[in-house]
């Protein structure tokens, strides 16, 4: 990564050094709304942010955007910490925007007594109405024109719950015929009788994300405040409440959010997913949250990869989800220690191997890692191989096992299937091999060549294991493209999940909950939470691009 070229970002931070700004400090935010758990797409924010700050000497404020009481709990200040840290990022401080609410209402009052708020009694939807259109200016209120001391008695009212939730709000008295529609009298307060699961019944009026936002950023120094591509049209309200009002001139810097292809991210989306059970729940391995990634068997390491590899781009676009599967791959290649596993088993009895005999074959565990050795794998005269591995009328190009055809077994030895066993309905359930006992290690002496090798378990020592084959939560690749006066959800896969019985070497028996493996030529797997010593469970993380000659 320091290789690639400059990103914007970047550009205009190594700018401000150099001109001296703020004394040449960065300072960045990220700024998450407990209403929900964290994505791809935060992640994608997190490293950005975080990241910045390293890498030019700064840090990062962790600011939980708690200004909406309606949707938010501690449940989600809880999961974001524990998902920030897990991708291997740690906060200069934590903050919350509800400890501002007594800075922003003086802030609030001094904006009224300079005559640039006011107190607007229309509803909801007549502010609405009147805002106008791009091409028609909007309507002044009424109200517009109240006094400094009516609208200072109003406004203390508001806070004094003295009013009814919508009866009142406070507006910046800007312009009603600006070009820019949220600069046309914005909302800055509206009433909410609710309880905030931090400042419990204090409030009950509540500071709009554009009136709490910007401050919050200058009363923590904020250098540079980045945020997603949509928020541009916010920028000169946020200058403008900070201008107006003098404080410490934070700057707003726009990219492109992260989006990606066969996935949802928002977050009613996500929860509407876990509230009606459709998921198993926010760490769903098929969720796009952090948590479920992580419970699908994603690293840090490769999120930051991802992140990384997306870049910073100034425009929409939607990145394919291979992109980050690829990531995965190539994070775990290098740290997954290899096992062999049979998911659609098919036994092979081989007829020359003494009966009883065990013998413990060596194994590598990773080939991209020396240091993580060697273990012992069982052989015996009865195994299981992988059902697709066996065809008894092969093409030309099949290089696995037939009738009369030799297969290499995986750190054992050479195999010749004799016959085929079938059941009453011509069902094939077993084959009869011999193998050849100068072939151990995979190596014949007379340098005979076999081409295919497979992966197999000892049937008397395998262990039984559930596996959960997930496959994409959405059939299309924009699910949120959806026909007019059809449900959102229309594009959810019905067969996203598939749970298997499976046969796994036993040297998975002791695995600790997350442990990630390769299963030889099936893909990635990791531990579940649900996995018990008597009853394993794994979840492919990904199947593997390239396996070895089959
Ligand atoms: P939603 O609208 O679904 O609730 P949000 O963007 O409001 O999502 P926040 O909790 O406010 O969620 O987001 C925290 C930070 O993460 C913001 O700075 C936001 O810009 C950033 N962020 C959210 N989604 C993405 C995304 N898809 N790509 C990049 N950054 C994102
Ligand atoms: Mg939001
Ligand atoms: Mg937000």
């Amino acid at each position: 990564s320091g290789e690639r070229p400059k990103n914007f970002l970047e550009e205009i931070i190594e700018a401000d050094i150099k001109a001296g700004k703020h004394g040449g400090k960065v300072l960045t935010r990220f700024p998450p709304e407990p209403n929900g758990y964290l994505h791809i797409g935060h992640a994608k924010s997190i490293c950005l942010n975080f990241g910045l700050a390293q890498k030019y000497g700064g840090k990062t404020n962790l600011r939980f955007d708690d200004t909406n009481p309606v949707k938010e709990d501690v449940e989600y200040v809880n999961s974001i910490k524990e998902d920030i840290r897990w991708l291997g990022f740690e906060w200069a401080n934590e903050f919350y925007a509800s400890d501002y609410f007594e800075q922003l209402y003086e802030w609030a009052e001094e904006l009224i007594k300079k005559g640039l708020a006011y107190v607007d009694d229309q509803t909801q939807e007549e502010i609405r109405k009147n805002r106008g259109t791009v091409t028609q200016p909007g309507k002044e209120s009424p109200w517009r024109n109240r006094s400094v001391e009516e609208n200072l008695d109003l406004f203390r009212r508001m806070r004094a719950g003295e009013f009814n939730d919508g009866e009142k709000v406070l507006r910046a008295k800007i312009d009603m015929a600006h070009p820019n529609m949220l600069m046309r009298d914005p909302i800055m307060y509206r009433i909410i009788h609710a309880e905030h699961h931090r400042t419990g019944n204090k409030w009950c009026i509540y500071p709009m994300y554009d009136y709490a936002h910007g401050q919050s950023d200058s009363i923590e120094k904020i250098t540079h405040s980045i945020c997603t591509l949509e928020f541009d049209v916010h920028r000169p309200l946020y200058d403008w409440f900070i201008e107006k009002l003098g404080i410490f001139p934070s700057k707003q810097y726009e990219f492109a959010r992260l989006n990606l292809s066969y996935t949802v991210m928002s977050k009613r989306k996500l929860l509407e997913l876990v509230q009606q059970k459709i998921v198993m729940g926010w760490d769903d391995p098929r969720m796009p949250t952090i948590s479920g990634l992580r419970r699908r068997g994603y690293t840090p390491e490769s999120i930051r990869y991802f992140a990384d590899k997306v870049g910073v781009a100034k425009r929409d676009n939607v990145i394919d989800l291979s992109l980050l599967e690829f990531c995965v791959r190539e994070d775990l290649n290098k740290r997954a220690e290899r096992r062999m596993a049979v998911l659609n088993p098919l036994k092979v009895v081989i007829t020359n191997y003494p009966e009883g005999q065990v013998e413990e074959l060596e194994a590598v565990n990773n080939p991209e890692d020396e240091s993580a050795g060697k273990r012992k794998v069982p052989f015996s005269r009865e195994i299981y191989i992988e059902r697709d591995d066996f065809m008894e009328n092969p093409p030309k190009k099949f290089f696995r096992l037939a009738p009369g055809k030799e297969v290499r077994l995986r750190y054992a030895y050479f195999i010749k299937c004799d016959e085929v066993i079938k059941d009453e309905n011509g069902e094939i359930v077993e084959l009869r091999c011999s193998y050849d006992p100068a072939s151990r290690g995979g190596q014949s002496p007379d340098g005979r060549k076999v081409k295919g090798t497979l992966h197999w378990v000892s049937a008397t020592h395998a262990v039984k294991a559930e596996i959960r084959l997930f496959d994409r939560l959405f059939s299309s690749p924009d699910p949120n493209n959806v026909p007019e006066g059809q449900d959102w959800k229309v594009n959810i896969n019905p067969d996203s999940l598939k749970v298997i019985e499976g046969y796994v070497e036993p040297a998975l028996k002791d695995v600790k909950h997350l442990d990630k493996f390769q299963f030889e030529r099936l893909g990635y797997f990791c531990v579940d939470y649900d996995s018990t010593p008597d009853h394993l469970v794994f979840n492919r993380t990904v199947t593997l691009k390239d396996t070895w000659a089959k």
